[in-house]
């Protein structure tokens, strides 16, 4: 190991062990040759750690040559699980990418790609409480995203790439009945689709307009209020000095 002002630098190697061949299948251990490749690691001390691993590459008696396999080099990700484990983390709380980059020590695009490697697979149960929002993203070339969250557990359930009623449909009728028939309440915006689309696939179940979005329509109802009145008042001081100046 190796420690420079900016950074620690491990070099690694693994020992040799059999490995398939992709193309016959054969187990081979013959070693062509040796690259060397950058993989960025967690930090430490403030300072990120990158390892400099040097990689075999196995030749076999087909004549295919392939990359030796460890569990932190694959072909695109130049970073090690426990360093995604962390991007991913840090992209769970309110960071922008370019913030979490900074952090981690590597380039924004290394942390989109982490991100796509995210795959919420459909939840095989729903709970008694759903809770149903939309976001706005960018998956799949749709503006809004749909999530799904356990508001009791508070837990994310998926991520719905559209919100149009079709597909949403489409999505829940994918649970079967007795399974939508438990959700007992479902937790939402006072959007009409939304509404519409849940009687349809929970008929069991009771709508609730969730807190937060009931509020934030009272605060901004208010807020309207409160620059309209504050105009008139904002006028009727004009006014006012006018007719002082007038009569100075
Ligand atoms: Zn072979």
């Amino acid at each position: 190991m190796r420690e420079t002002s900016e950074e620690y630098v491990l070099h690694v190697m693994v020992p040799v062990k059999p490995h398939v061949c992709p193309n016959c299948h054969k187990e081979t251990t013959r070693i062509k040759g040796y690259t060397h490749r950058t993989i960025r690691h967690t930090t430490t001390n403030e300072k990120p750690i990158r390892l400099i691993y040097r990689q075999r590459r196995y030749s076999c008696t087909c004549g295919r040559t392939f990359n030796e396999k460890t569990e932190f080099s694959t072909r695109y990700l130049r970073t090690t699980p426990r360093l995604r484990e962390v991007v991913i983390t840090e992209l769970s709380e309110v960071k922008s990418l370019t913030a979490v980059a900074k952090h981690c020590h590597i380039s924004v695009t290394q942390v989109i790609r982490i991100f796509k490697e995210i795959n919420y697979s459909r939840p095989k149960t729903l709970p008694a409480v759903l809770s149903i929002d939309e976001f706005k993203g960018n998956a799949a070339g749709q503006k809004y995203q749909v999530i799904l969250t356990d508001p009791n557990d508070h837990k994310i359930l998926d991520i719905l790439p559209k919100r149009d009623t079709v597909k949403l449909i489409q999505y829940f009728l994918q649970f079967p009945r007795h399974v939508r028939n438990n959700v007992k309440y479902i937790t939402m915006d006072m959007s009409l689709q939304f509404r519409s689309v849940m009687k349809q696939c929970f008929p069991k179940a009771h709508i609730v307009a969730d807190r937060f979005h009931l509020i934030r329509l009272v605060t901004f109802a208010l807020e309207r209020v409160r620059k309209a009145e504050q105009n008139t008042l904002t006028n009727g001081l004009i006014g006012q000095k006018v007719c002082v100046a007038f009569l100075n």
